[in-house]
Order: structure tokens, then sequence, then C-alpha cells
């Protein structure tokens, strides 16, 4: 059966509900453009989508040459056919008028086109000089989590072995750190325990800190069809805004700020007082669970009431929901991994589900997410300071081991201090011993906290920035060499999700211009520098896609991520495949740790573990002795209280956050007609309570201030929690008459200007919920209302009071669940 969709107004589109343990029906989303038959398709091409971790399957759609739609994949295990907003209409920013299509080179000031040749060897000049006068310490990568695994392997070896530098990380670190380091610390080694399908079998889902509804709105839809069918799962919401999941949920908490480590020890606390613990569980597979019985021995609910502001009786409750599961799936996003105490957080999430024994069994599992979609592939090939195949790179065995990989010496590959973190090497780059910062696919100058000191590092005369990138976004603007690049649809690669499911996306149309993929532009790179292994041969060994992925299967043989199962013929045609995929699981594996605790022995594990509180590393013998059978580690962690507090000058607390219809800074989303429409500029969100007592309403331009900065945004009055605002971080300046920063005429557009320099101390993920700031109003509203979208967790407190977001007709979408 067909129906016709506005999927801006209606981004979940048409119910399909199931039963529990039944198998997700499918649904078809189609949407092709304006005027384009589907008798018209010459082409469709395998893809998964790249604008969020859900890694949903599509075909792209071709006609004369041009992507002309897309469709979801019926078969695939991910979405069963279904399509969110980002994935159906994101596409279109491929053909912006505005795509770099030439290289770009500063000359007295100014960036102009150039050939290839100039700008490679620009770079390769650049590179020999400083490897010369600097040794390799001088140059640095920060990547993406939105490139293939091909190009992240490939940007590894030339780093690490090739440059021999410690500074490779990735905008993951941003975005994912805190999951992975969250799973070392408790399983030994990073790697999703759970599987997609858990959605399916659980009878209770807690989300901590994650709205899926719009980071994962495939995943959501599969959520809102089991609540729509027999036998539906309760849902814990954790979250401070009112989101579409908080509306659904059988009990929603929405903490102060930079309190989850508090409401999770009370959570655990209940849990044990209980004894809704599985003691076989415990004594098979863990370590570590006394410490936390007297950790949280006196964190009770009223302890937490008074740190967290929710009451008593609601962490009693949600206590009784996940105690009382008989499957518990939980997710865990960033309102946990961007919050206070990242890491020591995620993990008492994990020990909810290593003290219920709830994980490896179908329903029963963790799902520490990622947001890009690619997130997975910079993490396992070692794009993001880690060595490839989740190799440990204070175990000489294991760095031995890469090196005979690689064929080179093991001292060729930096592992005699942890590898350099993204806010690290931009503090570097600030004090100067960085002089060179090759920045791939993503776009700091509005990503990273404190923007005015980002811009003022990125513009150093002595700092020589490379920017490789499909438009000249805020960084690229502000870089020495811009390098055009291809994106997904251009260039074949693949990619694996946030429940390790491996998808091949297959180039369906040429890039435009003399835009490159990615792992041309690095191989390129490799030839020019002439990489040697030990032996006197080429270090890369490959030439394309396809042999970069059999590479990388060598790589990752008899590791956690182990590809050696996979090709990119195996992955044509059906549905994405888990890892690990080898001899022993063929058809990939759902879940991890279905017999217990697989790669936490002292030899296997991927570190050592971290100190939760301040981050100090554990060497060798501290694990050996205290984890030689390589259990699972509950660790503990007491509760301190947020670095930044409101105070008289700054009352409230600031959140920055996303919204369902925009990815990232809106370089493809903004260049899609329908997800801009959805949500066109920056807005501010605050609450009925502290909009009155300000004497300000919907629409009012409103300016959010720090100590490191301020924004303008029109302000939106929801049911967020008392006390706290929200601004989207989306947004930035490329469409602005400023260009890459606020001016005289531009005001602070960014949530970034006002963000604080701070991070985890264990992931050294960056912190970006909890800022202390002023709102104070600009200009009364005049009939304007904020941009921000009435279908998501920014919907108005008062029903009516804006029109609902639509997207009419160029929005309608073929649902097809034949
Ligand atoms: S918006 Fe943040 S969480 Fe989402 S993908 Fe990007 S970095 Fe990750």
């Amino acid at each position: 059966m067909d129906a016709s969709v506005d999927r801006i107004a209606r981004p979940w589109g048409s119910r399909t509900p199931y039963d529990r343990h039944e198998p997700w029906p499918a649904r078809v989303d189609t949407f092709l453009a304006d005027g384009v038959e589907p008798g018209a398709v010459t082409d469709w091409v395998q893809a998964a989508s790249i604008l969020h971790s859900d890694g949903d399957a599509m075909d792209i759609a071709v006609v004369d040459g041009r992507i002309a739609g897309v469709r979801g994949r019926a078969g695939d295990r991910v979405n069963r056919g279904r399509l969110g907003p980002k994935d159906l209409f994101g596409w279109q920013a491929n053909a912006s008028p505005d795509r770099l299509t030439r290289p770009l080179i500063r000359r007295d000031g100014r960036l102009v086109e150039c050939d290839w040749d100039t700008a490679m060897e620009r770079i390769v000049s650049r590179s020999r000089e400083l490897l010369a006068e600097s040794g390799p310490g001088s140059l640095g990568f920060y990547t993406s989590g939105q490139l293939y695994l091909e190009e992240y392997y490939t940007l590894a070896i030339l780093a690490r072995a090739g440059i021999g530098t410690h500074h490779l990380d990735g905008n993951t670190r941003l975005c994912t750190a805190t999951a992975a380091e969250a799973l070392k610390e408790s399983f030994g080694c990073d790697g999703q325990p759970g599987s997609y399908d858990d959605v399916d079998h659980a009878d209770t889902i807690a989300l901590f800190g994650h709205n899926i509804a719009e980071t994962q709105p495939v995943q959501w839809m599969r959520i809102l069809d089991r609540l729509a069918g027999g036998d539906p799962p309760r849902l814990l919401c954790v979250d401070p805004r009112p989101t579409r999941v908080a509306r659904e949920a059988a009990v929603h908490l929405a903490p102060r700020g930079g309190t989850n480590v508090a409401l999770l020890n009370a959570l655990l606390h209940e849990i044990i007082r209980t004894d809704r613990v599985d003691h076989d569980y415990l004594a098979a597979h863990t370590i570590g669970f006394d410490e936390l019985v007297s950790e949280v021995a006196e964190c009770t609910p009223a302890w937490a009431a008074g740190i967290c502001d929710v009451p008593a009786a609601r962490i009693e409750e949600a206590a009784e929901l996940v105690g009382t599961a008989d499957r518990l799936l939980s997710t865990v996003l960033q309102g946990v991994y961007q919050s206070h105490q990242a890491t020591a957080a995620a993990v008492q999430i994990n020990n909810l589900h290593l003290i219920r024994g709830m994980l490896g069994r179908p329903g029963a599992g963790v799902l520490q997410m990622n947001g890009q979609p690619t997130a997975q592939n910079t993490r396992e090939c070692g794009a993001d300071g880690d060595l490839p195949g989740f190799r440990n790179w204070q175990n000489d065995d294991h760095v031995a081991d890469l090196a005979r990989v690689w064929n080179v010496e093991p001292e060729t590959i930096p592992h005699f201090a942890p590898p350099t973190h993204a806010m690290q090497m931009f503090r570097y780059a600030e004090q100067g011993s960085i002089r060179m910062l090759w920045i791939s696919g993503t776009n700091p100058a509005v990503s990273l906290p404190e923007l005015a000191r980002v811009r003022a590092i990125l513009g150093q005369e002595r700092l020589f920035v490379v920017a490789q990138d499909l438009f000249l976004t805020e960084t690229a603007q502000l870089a020495d060499v811009v390098l055009p690049a291809a994106t997904w649809g251009e260039k074949t690669g693949t990619f694996t999700n946030a429940d390790r499911t491996v998808h091949l996306a297959d180039k369906a149309v040429e890039p435009p211009g003399e835009a490159r993929p990615d792992l041309d532009i690095f191989l390129d790179y490799a030839a020019r520098m002439d990489f040697r292994d030990k032996t006197g041969g080429p270090l890369v060994t490959w030439h394309d896609p396809e042999s970069a992925f059999e590479a990388w299967k060598r790589c990752s043989a008899g590791r956690p991520c182990d590809y050696t199962g996979l090709s990119h013929t195996k992955l044509r045609g059906g549905s994405g495949i888990q890892w690990p995929c080898n001899d022993d699981a063929p058809d990939g594996t759902d879940r991890l740790y279905t017999d217990g605790i697989s790669w936490a022995r002292p030899d296997h594990c991927e570190t050592y573990g971290k100190d939760l509180q301040t981050g100090a590393a554990t060497d060798a013998d501290e694990y050996r002795a205290s984890n030689p059978e390589g259990k699972a580690m509950i660790k503990a962690a007491a509760y301190l209280p947020p670095h930044e507090a409101p105070d008289d000058r700054y009352p409230f607390q600031l959140t920055t956050g996303r919204t369902l219809y925009h990815f990232h800074t809106r370089t493809k989303t903004g260049r899609a007609p329908q997800l801009n429409e959805a949500a066109p500029d920056v807005w501010v969100e605050a609450s009925a309570a502290d909009a009155g007592a300000l004497g300000l309403d919907e629409g009012d331009l409103v300016e959010v201030s720090t100590d490191r900065g301020s924004l303008r945004g029109r302000l939106r009055v929801t049911g967020i929690r008392a006390g706290l605002l929200f601004v989207p971080f989306h947004y930035g300046y490329w469409d602005t008459k400023a260009g890459s920063g606020p001016d005289g005429e531009t005001p602070g557009r960014a949530a970034n200007e006002t963000t604080v320099t701070d991070w985890d101390p264990v992931s050294k993920q960056p912190l970006f919920k909890t800022a202390a700031a002023a709102l104070r109003l600009v200009e009364r509203a005049h009939g304007e209302i904020a941009s921000a979208p009435t279908t998501t967790a920014s919907a108005p407190a008062r029903h009516g009071s804006v029109p609902d977001t639509t997207g009419g007709p160029s929005a309608y979408v073929t649902e097809d669940t034949a």
C-alpha cells in the first residue's frame, strides 16, 4: 500500500505496528526530485546514509548522470526500507552550485584557484620543510566521522608510519570518544555490545541523554512501531528537554545539567538495595561489585534529588522500571557524552547492565551510541588516536603486530605516550609546536568550543592549514590550501554504523569539476611523500577502495573488529553485515558478549584503563593484578559538581545540541531546501517560567552570553527545565555576509561562541552541556517567531502559538508498506 506523506511535517512517517519478538515490517520510503518519474531512473546504486550514525541503507536514483532521489532498502537489517528526513532530502546538497570544484591556494592573503599539482606540491614541500626543521611532531591531522573506512585506514598509516606523528585525531573526539572510552573501561575494549535488533525484544528501553527521535529518527520509528504493537516496551527518558521520547516515556527525568553521575548512582543504589542484582552473572563475568556497593551506599534517591533537582519519587520509579525489566536495552548519547563526568556517567550505565546481567541476549544490551555515520571506522581504523584494530598502544606486542602488518619497525609507530587528542592538538597549534594542521571533512571553526579562540588559532600566520572539504566552510576560509573533496554518491567505500553494521556505498555519479575522493587525495600525498616500508617498498600498497578494504582486512584479522569475512562483493546486493565477520561468524555477529567478556584479558585488552575521576592511566602490571582473568570491570565513581555553576552574572545553565533537520554545521543540510526551511536560523530555548520572569516571549530577539562570547537568536518558549537554555549548535556563518565568523555587522550566531574549553578527563571529549550563561532582550519580536521546528523537542510550550512546521508539496515522500 502506497501513502504520500509530508516528511517534514511528519518526520517519522506512518506506523507499521509489530509485536514483541516479531520482525520489524518493511516500509520502503522513496523520494524523487520534482518531475522525476520512477520509470525515468536509469540506475539504482547501493549506498547508506551519511547524515547520522544509524546506517540507513538506501539506493541512489540516477537520471542522466545526476542524483535524482533515494529509496530505502527493504532487505536491510538496519532500516527495513525506512529513511529519515535527512536521508530523504540531504542528497540535494551534492549538486549545490557552490561545491568546490578546483583546489585553492592562499596567495597574498587571498584564496585563489590552482591545479592539483600546485596544491599538493605546496602541501608536500611544507611537510618536508617541517619534518626537516622540527620533526614529525610539528604535523597534525584532524579528521572526521564522515569519511569512509578505506580513507581512515589510509590516513592512519600515512600519519603514523609515514610521517610518524603522534597528532592524529577525529572530530569523533566531540562525538563518540566517551562511547569508546566507556566501552574500554568496562569491557577492556571498544566494540558495541548491543544490536538494533534488541529494540524488537526489549521490554524496557532506557534512553540516557539520547534524543533518538531526532538523532536516529529511523530507530525511533522502530520504537514507535513497537509502542503501537502488542506488548509494547516501557520507556525511561533522561533528558532536560521535552523531547518526543520524553512524551512517550513511562518515566521522564529532567535533571539539572552536569549531574548524571549523581542520578545514576541513585539508580544503582536502589537496584542494589532491592537486590535486583544478577549474582550469578556478577560472579561469573565481573569484578568490582563490592566497590560499587560501597560507593553508592549513601546515594539515596533523596540525596540525588537535592543535586539533580528531580523528585526522589521519580528516581524511585525509574529504578523500579530498570530494576524490574526482563530485557533491558539502554542507549546513551550526548546528554551523557558531552556533559560533566562524561565517562564516569557512561560507565555507570554499563554497570547497570552488568549488575542486572543484561547483556548478550536478545533485548538485553547497551548501545553506547555514535553520532556520525562513520565514527565507528575512525575509531577502529586508528584515525582517532588509538591504534588500528583496537590495538593497545601500551602493549609492545600489539605495536609489534601492527608493525608486522605495515612492514615497518615498531619504533616507527609513535607509542611513547598517549595519542594526542583534538583539544590538545589545537592547544599545541596555539602554542606553536604544531605548525601544519591538515583538516579533512570537518569544520572546527563552528564545531569546537570557544570559537573566538579557535579562529585565532587557525588564522595564525605560522600555522599552515590544509582544509579538505566539499564547500568553502568557515574553516576552509581560514586555510592555506583548500582541497575539493568528492562525497557520498561520488565515490565508493564502506562504513560501519553504531551497531557494527558494515555497509557499502557505491559511486553513483561523477564528482563535480576536479573534486577527488578523500582516498585518492591521501594516496596522492603518500606517493608524493614517497613513504617507504622497512624493506624499501611503498608503505601504502593499495590503490583504490577495494584494495584498501582488503588491506584493512589483513589489519583487522584476529582483532575484535574482524572484517576478514567481508568484501565489497559480499556487501553488494544484500543487507549490511555486523562485525566481527570471519570464518567463525561468516554472516556477522548480532551481539558481543553472549558468552562472557571476550577482549578484557591483559594480553588482549585495548587499554589498561583510567581513573574515572582524574583520567590517570593504569599500567599493565596494575591491570594484570586486578583483572587477570579478563572480566568486565564494574568501576564506581563519586559525583563531583560541574566546573562552572550559574551565579548572579550568569544565572542560567546553557546546553547546546541538535535538531532533527540538520547535521553538524549544516554544510549539507543547510543546502537541502526542505531541511533548511524547516529550521533556517539559530534560536534560543527557555522555559515559560524563565521567559516570564524576564518579560520575554516567543520570537523576541535575545542574546545569550558567557565569559567566552555571545550569540543572538530568536526565543522559543518550550517545556525545557527551568534554569536551562538550549541553543542548536549547527549554525555558523557561511550563509551570512560575515563568512567565517562574526563581524561588526553580523553578531554571533554559532552556539560555540559561548562554550568553554573544558573536557572530560578520561575520554577527552569537550563539554558542551554545562556552561553558565546570561540571557537578555535585544529587540521585541514585532511579529517574528523563532525558526525552531514545532515537530521536535523545540515545540512551543503553548500549543498553537506558532504555525506548525510543514514541508508542503516538495516534501512529499512515498511510503510503500506492501
Ligand atoms: S552533531 Fe555531535 S553527536 Fe552528532 S554526529 Fe556531530 S559530533 Fe557527533
